[in-house]
């Protein structure tokens, strides 16, 4: 089914969907059930040169803005498949594009480019910060030629699978810092050089199969070299990153719409009961047509924030505007489509339960929606803040 939102980008869309097509359902469920790592997608689409659409030309990659990764992280949702386990090797590089050194980019950017780097661990998260980032207290302390690291953080995706990861610490404590979002610092972790030599990853089993990891950090020695611009500017380094995140996950919430959308229409279509089509009633139609229009009015803020981050323009408030309205139409469209099977859709077969998990994510993670609605009353309706 054709969507208004599905002009952008035809010829990638229409790759991209090919691509999809030898990764159907059962392969997706059998991943679920083991909460195994899709290795044979992510090779494909590496190969493919799906993953450094944002890379510029000069390091390899093709050099696209941030609406075409959008166009390729919609269609793998869409097609019910999952972009998570790979889509950080899209953005997580901007950090060292933006803010590493002419030595850095060159010894990483191609490399990643080529897929022979993988750079899609991005730590952040603690356990006893929470949203508060400000309160992270994994601590680099400077040590000649090196940092020295110790400290705790939780969630971080796909550590496992990843040759690099961007590691946000402190370099100073927050009381001695100038304030609190300063005394930050980004580092450049190499997983095959730390693991077992200061850092352990633990798997965290989740409800969705995301290779979600805890990491602990035991004096973990990383070379000072490695530290990703300026020393105490880590909060800032990150932040364009973060709203690039929040716009690609937005545009994989849009996929996610499309694929219950497309499928509750479908089966609405098809399902007899009562010696009708069970779409001809309205009851069970005009949830299907709302999800449609929060999915069409959510893929325009969607695109609005892609728009402003590729002219280099202020996009925060849009791209935190983009994930929640993009997150809530999926989540809508997911209980739609559940509705709409009826039992059917708690079968497993049907992918509609999988899905129903998967995007239900996007609510809390990148950012939970509550951060958000903070954000847009405080700093756009000047409401008081409340913390
Ligand atoms: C599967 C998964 C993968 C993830 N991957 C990564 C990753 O790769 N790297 C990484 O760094 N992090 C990752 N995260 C972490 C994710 O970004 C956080 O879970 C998310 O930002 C929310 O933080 P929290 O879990 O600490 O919730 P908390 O900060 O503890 O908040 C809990 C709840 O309270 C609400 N809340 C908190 N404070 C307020 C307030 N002042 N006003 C109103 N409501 C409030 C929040 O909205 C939320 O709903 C991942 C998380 C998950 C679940």
């Amino acid at each position: 089914m054709a969507h208004d939102s599905d002009e952008t980008f035809p010829e990638i869309r229409e790759a991209v969907r090919r691509l999809c097509a030898r990764f159907p359902g059962p392969y997706w469920r059998a991943l679920d059930r083991e909460r195994a790592y899709p290795t044979e997608f992510v090779a494909a689409l590496t190969e493919a040169g799906f993953l450094s659409v944002l890379i510029p030309e000069e390091f390899g990659g093709s050099g696209l803005g941030l609406a075409a990764g959008a166009a390729v992280l919609e269609e793998i949702h869409r097609s019910g498949g999952n972009g998570g386990a790979c889509h950080a090797q899209m953005y997580t590089m901007g950090v060292i594009l933006r803010h590493g050194s002419a030595e850095q980019k060159q010894a990483y950017l191609p490399r990643i480019a080529a897929g022979e780097l993988r750079l899609q661990a991005f730590g952040v998260t603690e356990p006893d910060a929470g949203t508060d980032t400000t309160r992270i207290t994994t601590f680099a302390r400077r040590d000649g030629d090196r940092y020295i690291v110790n400290g705790r953080k939780l969630w971080i995706s796909r550590a496992e699978h990843s040759d690099l990861m961007v590691l946000l610490c402190r370099t100073t404590a927050r009381a001695e810092a100038a304030k609190p979002s300063a005394g930050m610092s980004v580092l450049i972790v190499d997983m095959r050089q730390a693991v077992g030599k200061g850092l352990t990853i633990q798997p965290v089993r989740t409800m969705i199969n995301h290779a979600t990891t805890e990491l602990l950090f035991e004096d973990l020695s990383v070379p000072a070299a490695n530290l990703v611009g300026e020393e105490g500017q880590g909060f800032r380094h990150i932040l364009d990153g973060m709203n690039a995140e929040r716009i690609l996950i937005a545009a994989e919430c849009i996929g996610d719409a499309k694929f219950f959308i497309d499928r509750a229409s479908a089966y609405a279509k098809d399902r007899e009961v009562f010696g009708r089509p069970i779409g001809q009633n309205q009851g069970v139609q005009f949830p299907i047509a709302r999800a449609y229009v929060q999915m069409t009015a959510a893929s325009l803020m969607v695109e609005r924030a892609a728009a402003l981050f590729e002219a280099g323009q202020s996009c925060g408030t849009e791209a935190n505007m983009a994930k929640l309205a993009a997150s809530e139409a999926s989540w809508y469209a997911a209980d739609v489509a559940l509705q709409t099977h009826g039992g059917f859709g708690f079968a497993e077969e049907f992918d509609i339960e999988r899905k129903f998990r998967e995007t239900r994510l996007y609510q809390v993670a990148p950012i939970s929606t509550n951060l958000i609605l903070s954000h847009v009353a405080t700093h756009v309706l000047g409401l008081p803040k409340s913390f």
